[in-house]
Formats: structure tokens, sequence, C-alpha cells
């Protein structure tokens, strides 16, 4: 399971908890807590798969 912590609110998230949102025609996840975008899908990728790699610097343990 990988763990985040919004940069927002400081909310420790899984990527599971994020909410998906259609934001003008692109999938973004945002925070459940503070609805800051975390992730928002570009218009030529498909990096919404490689949402793990995004993660992967974050600090993996709390
Ligand atoms: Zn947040």
């Amino acid at each position: 399971m990988i763990r985040i912590v919004c940069p927002h609110c400081h909310t420790p998230l899984s990527t599971n908890d994020l909410e998906q949102v259609m934001i003008a025609g692109h999938r973004s996840l945002i925070c459940p807590d503070c609805s800051s975008v975390l992730v928002s899908e570009s218009d030529e990728s498909t990096e919404y798969h490689t949402l793990e790699e995004h993660f992967a610097e974050q600090p993996a343990h709390a």
C-alpha cells in the first residue's frame, strides 16, 4: 500500500483514499479532506497508470 501525505492539509492518505474527479475532461485525484488536486491526468499522456511512480519519491513509511 502506498501512503502519501497531502501537501496541503498534511493528512496521511493512501492512494485508495483519494477521490477521483473529472476536471475539464481530465481525471484527477483530489484529497478527500481539503479537496486539493494532487494528481491530474495530462492531455497527451497516460500518466494515471504511473501514479505509483509519481508518489515513489515520497517516504513510503511514516
Ligand atoms: Zn488535503
